[in-house]
């Protein structure tokens, strides 16, 4: 069948299997092409099959050389639809591990499950023994609590009062205005239940007790702070409060891993177009003047150039991890300079429907929207026919 992108909202429906290859192959290469990194050799990705988790999979093994086991939530292809994009990207990326000589494997469930976590376990100790690294980049509007069977649903709402912004319908470039209510104290604590860093936690005491974490481990979790323009609805919201719950979460884990070493991070990335952040109201906006400054001043990063600059730069230098005061990793120091900020700030304030293009890389942003689910890339031909039944 041919397959063309079949966009509802901030979400497409559709992916291409051959785009999608294409697009873990870009990354795979841009990795290839910077230096070695002497890095983690047995890494374990929780959220590993998009955005951020997908990149830092691409990192450890194509930088360091290491196995890796990622776990997901995806779908392949039924007679009606095609595989979500991390299925495929998934096998692309299986793929091009295997033909590298490494080792390569995936579990496609609910993390959240006490179910994925055991096989989990399971799957290291037959096939690696211990890790050296787990990542933690799961991103998920819902969470089924796995002792008493709750399901908590996350929300993106400001705290305390409502919140008025511009924001961008990013398909047909208009700019408006969205008012946002307050989260109620039910939404707010329901949002950390999801997005904070209980998870993580269990995550990280199953493998403990199941003797598979190697001493020294690191593990790391991502967040955000971002800027003055979406710090209402992003790092002083319902999500941020979440963020705040992973941040102390790091701190509780580095104290119970000391016995063996182990260390827990938070980096905190820079905004990228990935499936989860073009949910969030006014974000998209703010990420496609981001772009446009970041470009002109030769700083432009996506997913994979971060993750590579964190393994290379922050943790794997051969110098002390380098962290702010509170104990985070900061990948949004280009972002976050305040020569990049005055700029997006001042076209924040003129930006309108009129001038959107002129303003921002909003063309930026749609084909990195697009090349998500696996669309849009050069040297794949759309009008042929493919099979999008791809196995894993
Ligand atoms: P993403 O949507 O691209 O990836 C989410 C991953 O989680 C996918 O692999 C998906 O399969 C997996 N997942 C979701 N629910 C799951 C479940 N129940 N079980 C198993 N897997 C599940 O998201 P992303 O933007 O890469 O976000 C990853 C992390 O990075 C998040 O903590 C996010 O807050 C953080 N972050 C994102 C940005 C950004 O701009 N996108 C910036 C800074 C930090």
């Amino acid at each position: 069948m041919m397959i063309q992108p079949k966009i509802r909202g901030f979400i497409c429906t559709t992916a291409h299997p051959a785009g999608c290859a294409a697009n873990v192959y870009e990354q795979i290469e841009y990795v290839k092409s910077q230096p070695a990194v002497e890095g983690p050799k047995r890494v374990l990705v929780i959220g590993a099959s998009t955005g951020y988790g997908l990149a830092s999979r691409i990192a450890a093994a194509f930088s360091a050389n290491a196995a890796t086991l990622g776990v997901f939530f995806e779908k392949p292809s039924s007679d009606q639809r095609t595989a979500t994009a991390g299925w495929y990207n998934t096998a692309a990326f299986e793929k091009k591990a295997r033909e590298a000589g490494l080792y390569a494997k995936s579990i496609n469930g609910d993390a959240f499950s006490d179910a994925i976590k055991q096989e989990t376990i399971d799957t290291i100790k037959k096939d690696l023994g211990q890790v050296d690294l787990v990542v933690y980049s799961l991103a998920s509007p819902r969470r089924a609590h796995p002792k008493t069977g709750e399901t908590f649903t996350s929300v993106l709402k400001p705290i305390g009062k409502t919140y008025q912004n511009k924001t961008v319908n990013f398909h047909s470039g208009e700019v408006t205005t969205v008012t946002l209510e307050p989260a109620t104290d039910e939404e707010i604590q329901q949002t950390v239940n999801v997005m904070g860093g209980e998870d993580w936690s269990m995550w990280m005491h199953a493998l403990r007790d199941a003797g598979v974490l190697a001493d020294g481990i690191v593990t790391l979790a991502y967040s955000y702070i971002g800027p003055e323009v979406t710090k209402a609805v992003y790092r002083d919201g319902t999500i941020g409060r979440a963020k705040d719950d992973l941040e102390a979460t790091a701190h509780t884990l580095t104290r119970e891993m000391r016995e063996f070493g182990g260390k827990a991070y938070v980096s905190v990335n820079k905004a990228v177009v990935t499936q989860s952040s073009s949910a969030i109201p006014v974000v998209p906006l703010y990420i496609s003047l981001l772009f446009n400054v970041m470009k002109e001043k030769g700083l432009h990063e996506g997913c994979i150039e971060q993750m590579y600059r964190l393994f290379a730069d922050r943790l794997y230098g051969g110098h002390d991890v380098v962290a702010d005061e509170q104990g985070r990793i900061r990948m949004d120091d280009y972002e976050m300079r305040d020569d990049v900020q005055d700029i997006v700030s001042s076209l924040w304030q003129k930006v309108e429907t009129a001038n959107l293009e002129a303003l921002s890389d909003i063309k930026g942003y749609r084909s990195e929207f697009l090349k998500l689910f696996g669309f849009g890339l050069a040297d794949v031909d759309y009008e042929e026919d493919v099979d999008p039944n791809v196995s894993l």
